[in-house]
Formats: C-alpha cells, sequence, structure tokens
C-alpha cells in the first residue's frame, strides 16, 4: 500500500477515535477530523500545480501542521523534505536547492530564531509573479512560500487558508491521483542527525517507511487503544515514522507535549493523556528520571515504547522499566539509511535481555556482522553490522557517490556501527566505527568505559573519546556530568577504576562539564568533543 491508502483505510476503520492530541495548540482530533484536514491541506497544494514527485520542504517543530503536511503531501505524491529546525540561512538554502523543493513550509518561529524572517531575508531578490507565487534568482525552483499561522504576508501563503474546504470535484481528483501513486515511490527526504558529521539526505519509499513503522508497532504490541507521547522531532524519523506513522498503522492516538523536548510538558502529558507509550533517545529518560519533581507524577498508565538513537546505559534502563512502569519498553536500534529500524526488542523480550542488548532483527531484514575483510564473524565476535532488506533506502538524494560508498552492490547497507550477535540472535551495538579508541594497539570501546563510570552514585552522564597521542597513537578521555548539588575530583574518578577496569581503560584526561554538544535530535556529538579536546590540548 501507499501511505495515501493506509491513511484513508485508517481513517475509515477508526474514524470516532482520537488521532491527534497537540496540547500546546489546543488540538484534538478524531481520525475523521484529521482526514478532512488532510484532505483540504492536499487538494490545495495540488491547487498549487505541485504534482508527484515535486519536492516540499518543511521548517518547523512538532506541530499540528507538520502532521497535516507528512499526510497531505503523502496522499498528492510530493516528496516531503524535512529540513532540520537548527539550520540557518546558508545550510536552508543548500538543503533548498540541493533537492530543489518547489514548495517550502515554514513556522514564524522556534525558539530563538525567526524562520520567516530567515527565509525574507533569504529571498530578497523574489518578484512577486501573481498572488503568493515567487522567483527567486538564487533558489531557481522555489515558487511557493507558506507560512504556518493565520495569515498570508506579502509573497508568502498562509497555512491556514490552504485548509479550505475543497470542491467534491477536487476531492475526487484526490483520490484519483491516489490511485496512480506506486509503493515504491519516494515519498520523503530525510536528513540523518548529523552525530558523525554533517547530515545526509535519505530517500526513503512509501514502503520503506510505512512496514517499518508497522513492525514497530507489532513488537510493542500496540493497538488502537494505545495513546502515544511524542516528544521525539518530527523532522526525524523517530518522530514522523515511529511516531505519527505507526499510531496510524495500529490506530493509536499521537499525543504532543510541545513543540520540542520539555520534561516538565512530557510529565504533565503522560500524567494527564493516561498515555500508554512513551518514545525518547536515553538522554531524555534521564532528564526526565532525574528531575526533582519526577516522584510527583502519576506516570501507571506507561507501558511501552521505543527506546533509541545511542546506546542506553543498563542503569537508566532498570529505572525505566521500574520508576516509569514502562515494563514492556522496547530498545530499538536502527538508522534514517534504513527506515529507519532494524533491530527491536519485543515486549516479551526478558528483561536481561532488554537491558543488555538491543533485541532481535525485524522481521524481513537481513543483517550480518563482518571484519574489516567482509567475512562474517562468529558469535560473540565485534563486527561492522551490514543489512539489507525492503528498509534500505533509495539512496542519498542525488549523491551517487555516497550512495555506493553506502549501499554495496548486493544490497547492504553499511552502519558504520560496531555489533556483537549472541548465539540467541540478540544483538549489543559496541558503538561506531569512528569511535573506537585504538590506544597503544589495544582496541578500546568507549561504551564499556562509560558503563562502568555510570556505577558511580555521583555520575548522571559521562561521554568518552579518544584524542590524538604522540605515545600511544590515542589516549582517552571522559566527560563526566555530576548530579547536581554533587562535587568529585579527578583524582576521585581515577581512584574509582583503580583495579577495576584494566589500567589502559582508565581515561587520562578527565574533565568535568556541565552539558554536552548534542544534535537536535538529542544525541551527543562525539566529534565536536574531539575537536575541543583537540584545540585545548593543542
Ligand atoms: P549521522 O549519520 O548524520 O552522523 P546518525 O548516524 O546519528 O548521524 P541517525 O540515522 O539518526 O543519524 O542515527 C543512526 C545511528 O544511531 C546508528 O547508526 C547508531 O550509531 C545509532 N543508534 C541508533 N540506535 C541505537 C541504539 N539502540 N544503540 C546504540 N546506537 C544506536
Ligand atoms: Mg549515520
Amino acid at each position: 500500500q501507499t501511505i495515501g491508502q493506509l491513511f484513508d483505510a485508517a481513517c475509515q476503520q477508526y474514524a470516532s477515535q482520537e488521532a491527534l492530541v497537540v496540547r500546546h495548540q489546543g488540538i484534538r482530533w478524531s481520525y475523521a477530523e484529521l482526514r478532512q484536514q488532510v484532505d483540504s491541506l492536499a487538494c490545495s497544494l495540488i491547487r498549487l500545480g505541485l504534482a508527484p514527485g515535486d519536492r516540499i520542504g518543511i521548517w518547523s517543530q512538532n506541530n499540528a501542521e507538520w502532521v497535516l503536511t507528512q499526510f497531505a503531501t503523502a496522499k498528492a505524491g510530493l516528496v516531503l523534505v524535512n529540513i532540520n529546525p537548527a539550520y540557518r540561512r546558508s545550510e536552508l538554502e543548500y538543503a533548498l536547492n540541493k533537492v530543489g523543493c518547489r514548495a517550502v513550509i515554514a513556522s514564524p518561529s522556534f525558539k530563538s530564531s525567526n524562520y520567516i524572517e530567515i527565509l525574507q531575508d533569504l529571498l530578497p531578490e523574489l518578484a512577486v509573479c501573481q498572488p503568493g507565487q515567487l522567483k527567486a534568482a538564487r533558489m531557481p525552483p522555489l515558487e511557493w512560500v507558506i507560512r504556518m499561522g493565520q495569515q498570508a504576508t506579502p509573497g508568502m501563503l498562509g497555512f491556514a487558508d490552504l485548509l479550505a474546504a475543497p470542491t467534491p470535484q477536487e476531492l475526487a481528483a484526490l483520490q484519483q491521483l491516489g490511485q496512480t501513486l506506486q509503493f515504491d515511490d519516494a515519498i520523503n527526504i530525510q536528513f540523518t542527525s548529523g552525530t558523525t558529521g554533517s547530515p545526509k539526505g535519505a530517500t526513503l519509499s512509501h514502503h520503506n517507511i510505512l512496514n517499518n513503522a508497522y513492525f514497530t508497532g507489532e513488537a510493542m504490541r500496540f493497538g488502537a487503544n494505545d495513546r502515544l507521547c511524542i516528544p521525539v522531532p518530527l523532522y526525524h524519523c523517530f518522530g514522523m515514522v515511529l511516531g505519527t506513522l505507526t499510531c496510524l498503522t495500529h490506530g493509536a492516538c499521537m499525543v504532543f507535549p510541545a513543540e520540542s523536548f520539555d520534561v516538565l510538558s512530557v510529565l504533565h502529558t503522560v500524567q494527564e493523556e493516561r498515555c500508554t507509550a512513551l518514545h525518547g533517545v536515553p538522554t531524555m529518560f534521564i532528564s526526565l528520571l532525574d528531575h526533582p519533581q519526577f516522584a510527583e507524577f502519576d506516570l501507571s498508565s506507561l507501558r511501552t515504547g521505543v527506546m533509541a538513537g545511542s546506546p542506553c546505559p543498563i542503569e537508566v534502563m532498570k529505572r525505566v522499566t521500574t520508576l516509569m512502569h514502562m515494563e514492556q519498553v522496547t530498545i530499538g536500534y536502527g538508522m534514517t539509511e534504513t527506515s529507519p529500524l532494524s533491530f527491536q526488542s519485543r515486549a516479551d523480550t526478558p528483561l536481561d535481555k532488554r537491558v543488555s542488548t538491543v533485541g532481535l532483527v525485524h522481521p524481513h531484514v537481513e543483517v550480518k556482522i563482518v571484519d574489516n575483510d567482509g567475512r562474517i564473524v562468529a558469535h560473540g565476535e565485534t563486527g561492522e553490522l551490514l543489512t539489507r532488506g525492503y528498509s534500505v533506502m533509495l539512496g542519498y538524494w542525488d549523491d551517487p557517490a555516497r550512495t555506493a560508498d553506502s549501499i554495496d552492490k548486493s544490497g547492504w547497507m553499511h552502519s558504520g556501527d560496531l555489533a556483537v550477535m549472541d548465539g540467541q540472535g540478540y544483538v549489543n551495538i559496541v558503538g561506531r566505527v569512528k569511535d573506537m579508541v585504538i590506544r597503544g594497539g589495544e582496541n578500546i570501546y568507549p561504551r564499556e568505559v562509560e558503563e562502568f563510570f555510570y556505577r558511580h552514585p555521583k555520575i548522571q552522564e559521562v561521554q568518552v573519546i579518544g584524542v590524538p597521542d604522540d605515545r600511544f597513537g590515542e589516549e582517552l578521555c571522559a566527560w563526566i556530568k555530576l548530579r547536581d548539588g554533587e562535587t568529585a575530583s579527578v583524582d576521585d574518578m581515577r581512584a574509582f577504576c583503580q583495579g577495576q577496569i584494566a589500567h589502559y581503560k582508565i581515561p587520562r584526561y578527565i574533565e568535568f562539564v556541565d552539558s554536552f554538544p548534542m544534535t537536535i535530535t538529542g544525541k551527543i556529538q562525539k566529534f565536536v568533543m574531539r575537536q575541543q579536546m583537540k584545540e585545548k590540548l593543542g
């Protein structure tokens, strides 16, 4: 099926059930109401002259407009381009040009930046051809800028105006158009998190993301009574595939607590909306658990969710399953390029496996773990994880060289992640190939050292990297964030390690920090930490 076909079927089947709650906008829509708005928007986009295969960008925080755009573009066969909310002028111009967007939908503001101002600034050469339609010398394909909120402004269309009711003829044409779309058409360009460098644009089909969303829901035993709290960004696959699409495939309700992650809004939302599921990266769960008011909230409605994106410290996982009542939380492993999940624990995965592995391979996905020569390693040995199957992206948009570097001739997607599989098929992600530290010929996996530090009661968060060293090639460096109000010295930390871990795994450099460089998806950017340490150490 295409996303549009599944959308229509779900809206019919679950018509009167709640589909979307957006707390910060005061919105509550049933599936029938959602469909009405989506169809109106889809017809308006077609009326602008946008046709299947055209790219349309969205540059916004989480909100109802985002969800409408996701489903309306899918129904109209447009390729939705998720633009990173952290982008500024030059990155935005690059991205819009790179994928040749004919239209862009932008929210007026997000945190400290005014997106509309940035766009206006970027488009001084714009001439208005007819009301709302533009021609920009520096961005030749761009014709339409759609502003979220109420009003159109000179040169821009207002999003609210695009929700006007379509004519019966337009609705019929939309349904007809839906019949012509194919499930393996490109429907979405998603950017990777930018954890290891600049984000890459993965082109994905209906087939890619719809199936992955479905199987993710199956692993969580999702159903029409579930209510999923989505604090992860919609611009990323975590929000728009494992969040909104998984709800659609199972008739569940999507609940957005705020425009971006905010601890108290999440706690209030779970309690007041009686959410049964919650998604997040480990750092989000850590900040929920460590909030001084955490214990005041009733989170007993929670059952499951997906925790993914980066390794979860075992201690955190244990607190999530007990203090947050998420006995059936599933750990997911994946990457944007594989739609995203390749591994996930199941709702009934035994706790010891759930806390120590990323679960089992997803249905209909092939994986293998190989050494540097491409040979499959034995169970228990570390190698690079490769994925093949329906979930592998169509490619990086307009970048055949980078695509060929990542997907080999036999269709295997190279993850750049190091993994170990046990005899039962459970996989442990050891770290990124790029993050592995080689000190004096010894391979050190930073994750192992991080897990050790997490046993220290004063440590809230720790990240370990390698820094260049003349003698050993690389030396270990730990950045430690202590819990609020705690103090400790470098010597205390060294003493904690002495005799407990091998001498070469004790970090030579230990820094106390208040925060870590992070992507908008909440992942720690170790490459930025390495740059900063290099500058500091000269
Ligand atoms: P970029 O490719 O731009 O550097 P990124 O790889 O972080 O950024 P994503 O596609 O969002 O971008 O994330 C995929 C990566 O996240 C995986 O390759 C893996 O390194 C990491 N990851 C995802 N889930 C897990 C997990 N459960 N445990 C450990 N690592 C994970
Ligand atoms: Mg990546």
